[in-house]
């Protein structure tokens, strides 16, 4: 009897996830970047920054907004403060910047590197929570006072919520310094550092 080698049935191709969260950044990048003028933050901006990194990110970092590096170049994170932000990002076990994603509470750059307003913070948010609604990071770092505070709807200041995990909408939330301000005062580095070591400890890497 001759016996044939059955011919395996195609396996259905899943829909990787990556792709409908690939697909979801797309589409809410190109509502915000299409001439965003939602608020008075469109007069002065060269580009809107709407934030870089992998999809499938376990970790989201969140700042506060676009410097003059990243207004002229329209990335997150590209002068000082970024700098520091990447080593910490090696330092952490990451192989590539990109493995993470990096995001800001507001998309344009607040003329002078004033703080956003109240409004602007609000009209803006909506793209953050897109975003992190869409990617579903196993962890989220906000960095310094503005994202914390805007993340965890909260007043209280970054010195006394720092290295403890909050969640935001049932995701992880570790606050930490602000690079910016551990580039001004050296003494952030340590704390920032033992904040990190918390979220490297949960994320299970290392
Ligand atoms: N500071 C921020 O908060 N975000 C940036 O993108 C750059 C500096």
């Amino acid at each position: 009897m001759i016996v044939s080698t059955p011919t395996p049935t195609p396996t259905p191709t899943p829909t990787p996830i990556f792709v409908s969260k690939t697909k979801a950044l797309a589409a809410i990048e190109a509502d915000l970047t299409k001439d965003c003028r939602r608020c008075g933050l469109c007069e002065a901006r060269q580009k809107v920054v709407f934030g870089e990194g992998s999809p499938h990110a376990e970790l989201v970092f969140v700042g506060e907004g676009p410097g003059a590096d990243e207004d002229a170049q329209g990335r997150p994170f590209v002068g000082r403060a970024g700098l520091l932000l990447d080593k910490m990002i090696a330092a952490m076990g990451f192989p590539v910047r990109d493995s993470v994603y990096i995001a800001n509470v507001v998309k344009c750059r607040p003329p002078g590197n004033r703080y956003p307003t109240p409004e602007e913070v609000v009209i803006c948010f909506e793209f953050l929570r897109a975003q992190l609604r869409a990617i579903d990071p196993r962890v989220i770092v906000t960095l310094g006072n503005l994202a914390t505070q805007t993340l965890l709807k909260t007043s209280g200041g970054i010195t006394g919520m720092r290295g403890k995990w909050q969640t935001w909408q049932k995701i992880p939330v570790m606050p930490t310094y602000h690079p910016a301000y551990a580039l001004r005062d050296k003494r952030a580095k340590k704390p920032m550092w033992r904040d990190m070591k918390k979220v490297i400890g949960f994320l299970g890497k290392k």
